[in-house]
């Protein structure tokens, strides 16, 4: 990466016992922007964000935040002296203190009625309910406390860990949407740890997905989810189906016919398309090879899961007004309106 990261990580890895945690993980965070890290469970996350925080000591790498070396050979700086703040998944907020108490908690010899507690409160929109315990707040406010209080003292570097996991789904939504905004006003950077990967797709300004303790891939999210450089970045970022092609010379053949997108191969090569849900169209036709397998409803869309002649299934996103019987014979077509991204021996297509 480019500009003037506020942190740099290189070949960090870490083993517990036999268990590899992470291995030779490097990326960078630019100022003040926001770096979603989106994995499945036990993937590493919370074992990166450990490091970040000085919680845990690498085996091997180095860790820069701003110009510090705060690890790497010969360093260790001791987590208090790192300016980073840290959210997690459950509050942690003290129950018996206020609101207040809480927020006052992360500053040196700061007390509830201070300014910088009161301005802390504002920016998370809470300044009337300063003086409440944390269980007469709900779930959202008491995250907003645990984001005032790891924010108050100015952090260089906020670290979140699936902060959201303990909020229903509705709840989530606005929730994030507050905490984007919060992180943004304040201009800090921020490592959100998620393994949702619709919530890393509206956070991150960039977003790394970790696999089984390895950085997979690390770009914009519509890079990741329209060019995912591996096979597992490409499912575990949407409803991804594959469809076989084959190299001619005018594109590309398929099961649902040519297509008109050039690849970099000799005629005669076979790829693996990336098709999603939105790439595909149907219709019902009496002539129709493919047959509808299941329809579900999901309000604005119908999702048509689709058999090929073949026997392949591929979901199918169609308008809530077009309905179709499961079991109706249909006609499938290619409808991307952009290339499609593909995988030949493994490697992605197009570099
Ligand atoms: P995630 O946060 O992505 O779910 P973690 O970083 O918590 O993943 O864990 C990564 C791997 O390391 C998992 O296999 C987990 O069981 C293991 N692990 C994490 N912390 C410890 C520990 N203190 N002792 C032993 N194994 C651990
Ligand atoms: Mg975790």
């Amino acid at each position: 990466m480019s500009g003037d990261p506020m942190l740099s990580c290189r070949d960090l890895s870490k083993s517990y016992g036999p268990v590899r945690a992470l291995e030779g993980v490097s990326l960078a965070a630019e100022r003040g922007a926001i770096l979603a890290i989106l994995g499945p469970s036990g993937c590493g996350k919370t074992t990166l964000l450990r490091l970040l925080a000085g919680l845990e000591t690498p085996d091997e790498g180095s860790i820069h935040i701003g110009d510090r070396l705060v690890d790497g050979p010969g360093a260790h700086v001791p987590p208090e002296r790192r300016r980073v703040g840290m959210v997690f998944q459950h509050y942690a907020l003290f129950p018996h203190l206020s609101a207040a108490e809480n927020v006052a908690f992360g500053l040196p010899r700061a007390t509830e009625g201070d300014r910088r507690v009161q301005a802390m409160l504002g920016l998370v929109g809470l300044s009337a309910l300063g003086h409440r315990l944390p269980h007469e707040l709900s779930g959202g406010q008491q995250q907003r406390v645990a984001l005032a209080r790891a924010l108050a003292p100015q952090p260089e570097l906020l670290l979140l860990d699936e902060p959201f996991s303990n909020l229903d789904a509705r709840m989530r939504v606005t929730v994030r949407e507050e905490v984007r905004e919060i992180i943004r006003a304040t201009g800090t950077t921020a490592l959100f740890v998620t393994h949702d990967q619709e919530e890393a797709l509206f956070i991150g300004d960039e977003v790394a997905v970790l696999n089984g303790g390895r950085l997979e891939q690390l770009d914009a999210p519509a890079t990741l989810f329209h060019r995912p450089r591996t096979r597992f970045v490409a499912e575990f970022l949407g409803q991804t189906g594959f469809l076989p092609a084959r190299v001619t010379e005018g594109g590309l053949n398929t099961e649902l016919g040519p297509l008109a997108q050039r690849v970099d191969l000799p005629p005669g090569e076979e790829v693996d398309l990336l098709v999603r849900p939105d790439d595909l169209s149907l219709a019902e036709d009496a002539l129709g090879s493919a047959r509808v397998y299941r329809r579900v409803f999901q309000g604005m869309h119908l999702l048509y899961r689709v058999r090929l002649p073949s026997g392949r299934k591929l979901d199918v996103l169609a308008p809530h007004t077009q309905f179709i019987a499961e079991g109706a014979p249909v006609r499938v077509w290619l409808n991307p309106g952009h290339a499609l991204a593909g995988f030949w021996r493994g490697e992605a297509l197009g570099g």
